[in-house]
């Protein structure tokens, strides 16, 4: 096998593998044994988990973004210049430049996308949180709103498992202190028949909304909206009424991987355990981007990034393989303004939320800040 890594994609899961490789293979990188390139599609590396806060002001948005040739090791090559075409077979990809590049090794980790345009009445009824553009309008939405119906919806797939109970239990308490809690109702709405796809989040999310007189409509597969009736619906025949309404939009992977014929809606069919294409031996897959039927976080695709970090070193300098992903996420979980809790679980060991409390929201600010070491492999 030869030397040339190729890593598209530089977000979170593409930038900590790109960093942890050159902290393991210093020596080849001097020599020019090997090579390691990025591809990308922005100058600027944005922190999606402080995204989160925005609408109740509680981050300065500098905080959200680095500039990516910083965070990224001055040893890798970053081009701003996305991949338009992945062909496996030729070992090539092809950017928007209309550069080619050959690699002996491929990491895909090109995210998700946010596919709101895939609900009529979506983009023009409702608010959100998931990217910058969608945060600053809610938070201005959130500064006017002076009691009313929330509803905050959820469709799948879509990332960070426990970003909707976070906003919820958030909403709860920032119009609770605003003084406008007695005259607001939220209500939670989620496709499947409990509160959340984790069963074990599902029944402690339960009792903590019943507490908060928080209401709940399961079964609930959005068709669409109407933002002119304030009104959202489902495909089960729901209609419900709304003032303010918070979506969390379905998701798809990036178009360059339907694009390329590497898998429907833009999930890469990926071994749970190897973080290999199906079909592929040279080709690794992480973050958002796996068809792996487990949460899609940034934790995933850390812990994800590690294991193929291992396992390209490995193979590059032993000509063996390292060592399987186990399916480890750990997730900070924020269950008000200033409580939260965590989450941790595997293919094997279903999460346990503890109690929440103080101090594990702390924890959770202070990693928010500690990210950035994090990416660049410092800790
Ligand atoms: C509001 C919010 C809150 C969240 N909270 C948490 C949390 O508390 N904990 C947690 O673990 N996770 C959280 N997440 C999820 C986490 O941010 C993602 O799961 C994580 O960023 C996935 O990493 P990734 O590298 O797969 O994708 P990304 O970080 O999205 O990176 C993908 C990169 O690929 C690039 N790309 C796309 N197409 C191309 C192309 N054709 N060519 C080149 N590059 C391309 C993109 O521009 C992007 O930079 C949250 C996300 C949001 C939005």
């Amino acid at each position: 096998m030869g030397n040339r890594i190729l890593i598209v994609g530089g977000g979170l899961a593409g930038t900590i593998i790109a960093n942890g490789l050159c902290r393991q293979l210093g020596t080849q990188l001097r020599k020019g044994d090997i090579s390691i390139t990025m591809l990308g599609t922005s100058d600027k590396h944005l922190y999606q988990p402080g995204l989160l806060y925005v609408p109740f002001g509680k981050i300065r948005e500098t905080e959200l973004f680095r500039d990516q040739r910083k965070v990224l090791d001055k040893r890798v090559p970053y081009h701003i210049d996305p991949a338009t075409n992945i062909d496996v077979d030729a070992k090539k990809v092809t950017t928007q430049s209309g550069k080619v590049h050959e690699y002996d090794y491929l990491v895909i980790a090109t995210g998700s996308r946010l596919m709101l345009q895939n609900i009529p009445g979506m983009e023009e009824g409702a608010h959100w949180f998931y990217d910058l553009d969608g945060a600053r309008k809610m938070r201005d939405a959130l500064n006017e709103f002076d009691g009313g119906k929330i509803i905050v919806n959820v469709n799948v797939p879509h990332k960070c498992p426990v970003a909707p109970l976070e906003i919820t239990f958030m909403l709860y308490d920032y119009l609770a202190s605003k003084g406008v809690m007695d005259k607001t109702e939220i209500t939670y709405t989620y496709p499947i028949g409990r509160l959340h796809a984790l069963e074990p989040l599902a029944e402690w999310a339960k009792p903590a909304m019943d507490q908060n007189g928080i209401k709940y409509e399961t079964f609930f597969n959005t068709k669409e909206v109407d933002p002119a009736a304030k009104t959202i619906t489902s495909e089960e025949g729901e209609t419900l009424d709304y003032d303010l309404l918070v979506t969390i939009p379905p998701h798809n992977g990036a178009e360059v991987i339907t694009d390329s014929g590497l898998g429907d809606g833009g999930w890469v069919p990926t071994d749970r355990n190897k973080l290999l294409r199906e079909g592929s031996s040279d080709v690794f897959v992480c973050g958002d981007t796996t068809n792996i039927p487990i949460s899609k976080a940034g934790s995933t695709a850390h812990f994800e990034a590690d294991t193929i970090v291992d396992n390209l070193v490995s193979l590059m300098t032993e000509g063996r393989w390292a060592r399987d992903y186990d399916g480890k996420v750990f997730c900070f979980v924020e269950t008000g303004m200033s409580t939260g809790t965590y989450v941790w679980f595997n293919y094997t060991t279903p999460p346990n939320p503890g109690a929440p409390s103080q101090m594990i929201h702390w924890f959770k600010l202070a990693y928010n800040r500690l990210y950035w070491l994090s990416a660049r492999g410092l800790l």
